[in-house]
């Protein structure tokens, strides 16, 4: 058996380590389960050795027995002091180093020697050769030095077996790097890299402390950050609030006894809307889009020439940064691999390809299509007749699994008692042409003017298990529905193979043109009654079963077994359940159709 070659992503705040295993890049945890390994070095008080976490623990209490972001200072010749010595960031480095590696042993049980480690696009000459050395203290021979976006690219195509360009764009705690990427058959190259190293997620933290600690200010005459604690405690929490914001409409952040005012206790308790978070931390993610905009400048490439865009960091997990993402490069950026074990995973992989081991497309567990509701759509203005088909996407494709994730809507007539909440699957912005997974009626709400708010929540398991609920905000009244079977399994390269499959398959021609996205609108809920089952529906669902059999023909004339065979069973049920007028039947085969062509298409 040859060498195991593994893969570290050298962090400035977090490390970890990653190996192929069976064709599969994994990334390996400590005992406790957790696959970070924090950046620091600390020595105890009996003078021995910590590194990881024991080393963040008693940062606050020793810092100067604590070394943290020693990445900042590779390369130069400033040294560190630790207790009564002074030691090289290599020689840091290093002890970070020896700990992945022996966590690496410990899982493999047999010693390791060879390594791939990233580095940012922009580290020099010198601060690449201060991480070989590093390496070489650690025990290790560091077969190749490998720029961080490469490696983020390197996971979603192990095997380029054609050029592809990619944008990866890295958002973290403290710095930001965009670059762009091409890989052709093991040639890497980085063709432009731009960044800001003083700005990520924790400016984002400073802003919401900034807006939430004016309010209470105006509200009880106390400023909460001209106390140490307060401070602290109310960065903690507005970046709980944060993290929770990038999954929910909104977060509420609740303090007590945060200060005091003549003897008197004051607590926090604060709503913030995504909106107003948004709006806070707009500007600073304008500032990278002109990034983004530099790297393509300077590789002379539009937006239209890049491959995939893929995010890396955990402040991409904000939805804005995916949104302007999307606005800019027309295609949604990818975010199926864990943004935080990406790199360490993509260093794994070019260990393996190094190896000559075998690499397959990462396996994850994500949702193929979008999970959303049905919802009202009112003009602003009313300029126009509403539209009652719109979908309305609360989990988007591609999000990993297990996904929790809630929208707002309201209601749109006064005193409105019920809400129908139907669940489709899905990418086109007209439910007619997504597929029903589940409905169910909220009842009893609230006698109020139109604008009742309701929360939606999804909330999807590694098993493909829906939970739905409906919760009208003010009251907490809920409903909830579970459905079975909402999502696949899907290897990240399988889709472009199915997708490539489709295009073969298809060739130009489209089945039906897109619906026209719809201006500014405001998502509302009405009370559908379509929903009611009966002649009506009949009629609605054969329509809609007689085009989806003209599409299926349409495709089953050009596709190959065993497509072809799968088509044509699926099509005769559609067609027996039209003729004996089954319209219970008729939607699950109609169902089960426009499954498998949907697959084709949206893949
Ligand atoms: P990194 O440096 O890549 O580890 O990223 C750390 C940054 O990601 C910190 O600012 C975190 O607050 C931020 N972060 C982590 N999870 C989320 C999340 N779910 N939504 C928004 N930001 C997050």
């Amino acid at each position: 058996m040859t060498d195991p070659i593994i893969g570290i992503d050298l962090g400035t705040t977090n490390s970890e380590v990653a190996i192929v295993v069976d064709g599969q890049p994994i990334v390996l945890p400590d005992e406790s389960g957790d696959p970070i390994l924090p950046s620091i070095v600390g020595l105890g008080e009996d003078g021995k050795l910590l590194v990881g976490k024991p080393a963040r623990n008693q940062w606050v209490l020793a810092p100067e027995r604590t070394i943290k972001s020693i990445k900042r200072k590779m390369g130069g010749e400033e040294k560190v002091e630790l207790g009564d010595s002074r030691y090289s960031p290599q020689e840091i480095s290093a002890m970070i180093l020896r700990s992945l590696k022996e966590r690496a042993e410990k899982h493999l049980g047999r010693a390791v020697s060879k390594a791939v480690v990233t580095v940012p696009a922009f580290f020099n000459d010198a601060q690449r050769q201060a991480t070989r050395e590093a390496g070489a203290l650690a025990g290790m021979d560091v077969v190749r030095i490998l720029n961080e976006p490469t490696a983020a690219a390197l996971v979603y195509d192990p095997n380029q077996e054609q050029r592809e360009r990619f944008l990866v764009y890295d958002l973290g705690g403290g710095t930001f790097d965009v670059s762009i990427v091409q890989l052709e058959a093991g040639v890497y190259e980085v063709l432009a890299s731009h960044g800001d190293t003083r700005l990520g997620g924790d400016d984002f933290d400073e802003l919401l402390l900034g807006r939430v600690a004016d309010d209470f200010r105006d509200a009880f005459g106390v400023d909460l950050r001209e106390n140490r604690v307060a401070r602290a405690r109310l960065l903690r929490a507005v970046e709980d609030a944060k993290k929770k914001l990038s999954d929910h409409p909104f977060a509420r952040i609740e303090e007590e006894f945060i200060a005091e005012k003549d003897g008197v206790p004051l607590h926090l308790s604060v709503e913030i809307e995504r909106s107003e978070f948004e709006e806070l931390i707009g500007p600073l993610l304008n500032k990278t889009m002109e990034c983004v905009q530099k790297a393509l400048d300077d590789a002379r490439l539009t937006a239209s020439q890049i491959g995939r865009v893929v995010l890396v960091g955990g402040s991409t997990r904000t939805p804005l940064v995916g949104q302007l993402l999307e606005d800019r490069f027309g295609q949604p950026p990818h975010r199926e691999i864990n943004p935080d074990l990406c790199v360490a995973l993509g260093a794994a992989v070019q260990g393996a390809i190094l190896g000559a081991e075998k690499v397959d497309s990462v396996l994850v567990d994500i949702t193929p299509h979008s999970l959303g509701i049905k919802t009202l759509e009112r003009p602003v203005d009313f300029a126009y007749v509403p539209n009652e088909f719109r979908f309305a996407p609360i989990v988007e494709r591609n999000t990993p699994l297990p996904a929790i994730r809630s929208e707002v809507f309201c209601t749109v007539a006064d005193n409105q008692p019920r809400v129908d909440i139907e669940v489709y699957q899905g990418e086109s912005a007209d439910v007619r042409r997504n597929h029903r997974v589940g409905k169910f009626t909220i009842e009893g709400l609230a006698r109020v003017p139109a604008g009742n708010q309701l929360v939606v929540e999804l909330n999807l398991n590694l098993d493909g298990v829906l939970k739905v609920t409906a919760r009208e905000k003010s009251t907490g009244l809920t409903k909830q529905i579970t459905i079975e079977n909402a999502m696949a399994r899907f290897a990240v390269e399988e889709r472009g193979a199915a997708k490539e499959r489709l295009e073969r398959l298809w060739g130009p021609s489209e089945f039906v043109p897109d619906f026209e996205p719809v201006e500014e609108v405001n998502r509302v809920f009405g009370n559908s009654p379509a929903l009611d089952p009966g002649p009506q529906e009949g009629q609605r669902e054969s329509v809609q079963a007689r085009a989806l059999l003209e599409k299926a023909e349409r495709i089953i004339a050009k596709a190959a077994d065993p497509d072809k065979v799968e088509l044509e069973r699926l099509a005769n049920d559609v067609r027996a359940a039209l003729a004996d007028r089954r319209w219970g039947d008729l939607a699950t085969a109609t169902g089960n159709l426009s499954d498998v062509l949907f697959y084709l298409e949206d893949v």
